[in-house]
């Protein structure tokens, strides 16, 4: 059973409980050397600098990557429910009595 949430905005952050990769390949003809790693950048290029000492090879393809998680951002659950909450008291309301009003900030106070 799958569940949605559903909030009006959403961000993306990198997973913390996932290991980010760095992988560099060698691309001179006929080599096909690779090195890939877990959390480990300057290993990944210390591998490059010494393929190069050892073979002479100059080009390399590297990559980097790392598992995201998508949630919302810092606050917008709590915004989402207080929203929920103002829609659903003013259902409840009877028909004929006035929209509730928004509550007010001290930036009218002092104002008709
Ligand atoms: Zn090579």
């Amino acid at each position: 059973m799958s569940r949605h949430l559903w909030f009006e905005d959403w961000t993306t952050i990198q997973d913390p409980n996932t290991a980010a990769e760095y992988a560099a390949f060698c691309t001179e003809e006929g080599c096909g050397a690779r090195f890939i790693i877990k959390d480990g950048q300057a290993e990944a290029e210390r591998w490059i600098f010494h393929h190069t000492r050892d073979t002479g090879h100059l080009h390399f393809w590297q990559t980097f990557g790392h598992a995201i998680v998508v949630g919302t951002p810092p606050g917008a659950v709590l915004a989402s429910t207080l929203a929920a909450e103002h829609q659903r008291a003013e259902a409840d309301r009877p028909p004929n009595w006035p929209p509730l009003e928004p509550a007010r900030g001290t930036a009218t106070l002092g104002k008709p």
